[in-house]
């Protein structure tokens, strides 16, 4: 089984933390949705001969597309490649997007998924993010989507924001969870190169929040989505019902996908392939059969490391077995030996030949997979 993953451009204004590829040029997006349908073809067989399971709208903004734009882009879809009935459909949306009458629209057009981008539940960490949506848009849309027939609902938030303080994120999260939604994606805040923040940043005129503060925010968020009955499954994301994000799992567990649109990455198991960040580009070279993106043959030691970097962020974790299976004994052996110093710290357990993160080395999880890496 494999995904594909559509790239919308477009974002009506720019939030000042965000590096994703996008343009405000919205009156582009009848040109791309050609382009798009230009790009899948040519690039039909990517993933063999698998059938399609997962798509994912991501963006930029997919929910500048209008209703009639969406059902052109997956009735193409139905018709170019085979998708399994029970495929899933994730859609990404902005809360000021989500009227009642376009949620009922993206309902029937086959959206299956809504992930709505909240991030934070008050208007001065909105406002300062350059969010468009307040939080009584915010709230309003994940209540309007649940009505609108949405049962597979997720939210994202974002903590460690600047002067966001320990009982704004436990309001937040006392707000989050009244609410009607089963998956929840929270990322700590990264200063980009490039974006307003990182500049700010840089320039002294924003503060970067202390640490202890920030992993305290983590600690709260897993306590408090588990409380809620939320498994956490991967480093930032929790469901409840197991509602996993199947999209997202097929990136962690090395499944094949198709990445469409500027700046997309598509893997195949054997490659990873990324598209121009250029929407002007994208188009032309789609226009005219012109080259349109990069491609990096993975080595050995790199599939193994994408395989640790990957799999050991969910709760799934690595298996010994298919260590041995996959890369041989040898690396097994190295790896073991890598491993044992974080089995004593207890910053990793092994059950059944299984290794995953503690709850103590999630904190540190980045650092252990850096030094498990084969350099
Ligand atoms: S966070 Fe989302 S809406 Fe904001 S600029 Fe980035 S892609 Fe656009």
């Amino acid at each position: 089984m494999a995904g594909i993953y559509i790239h919308i451009p477009f974002c009506r204004q720019k939030c000042y933390y965000c590096d994703f590829y996008k343009t405000v040029n919205t009156g582009q997006t009848p040109r791309f949705i050609k382009a798009i349908q230009q790009e899948a073809r040519k690039r039909k067989d990517y993933a063999g001969s698998e059938k399609i399971e997962t798509i994912y709208f991501g963006g930029g903004t997919p929910s500048v597309l209008n209703g009639n734009e969406l059902a052109e882009i997956l009735q193409f879809f139905r018709k170019e490649f085979e998708i399994v009935k029970e495929a899933e459909v994730t859609f990404e949306a902005n809360p000021d997007d989500l009227t009642v009458n376009y949620l009922e629209t993206l309902y029937q057009a086959g959206v299956n998924r809504l992930s709505i981008g909240l991030q934070a539940l008050q208007n001065e960490h909105l406002k300062r993010m350059n969010r468009r949506h307040d939080v009584q848009q915010a709230i309003a849309s994940v209540n309007d989507a649940q009505k609108a027939g949405f049962q597979n609902l997720s939210v994202d938030l974002i903590y460690g924001l600047p002067e966001l303080t320990i009982n704004q994120w436990k309001s937040t999260l006392k707000q989050i969870f009244s609410l009607p939604f089963l998956h929840l994606s929270a990322y700590h805040l990264t200063y980009h190169q490039g974006t307003p923040f990182y500049t700010w940043l840089k320039k002294g005129t924003l503060k970067e929040l202390d640490e202890k503060e920030s992993v305290e925010q983590f600690e709260i968020l897993i306590e408090t989505a588990e409380r809620y009955g939320f498994e956490h499954y991967e480093i930032s994301n929790f469901a409840k019902n197991h509602l996993y994000s199947k999209h997202n799992t097929s990136y962690w567990t090395g499944k094949k996908y198709l990445g469409l649109g500027p700046s997309a990455h598509s893997f195949n198991g054997n490659s990873r392939q990324w598209n121009m960040a250029h929407l002007e580009g994208y188009l032309k070279a789609q226009e005219n059969n012109l080259p349109f993106f990069e491609e990096e043959v993975l080595s050995e030691n790199e599939k193994f490391n994408e395989y640790i970097l990957t799999r050991m962020r969910t709760k799934w974790g690595i298996q010994e077995q298919e260590i041995r299976n996959i890369f041989g004994s040898q690396v097994l052996n190295a790896f073991q030996k890598e491993i044992e110093n974080y089995l004593q710290m207890e910053l990793i357990k092994k059950e059944n030949g299984n290794f995953t993160f503690t709850r103590k080395g999630l904190f540190i999880s980045d650092d252990i997979l850096s030094n498990l890496m084969i350099i």
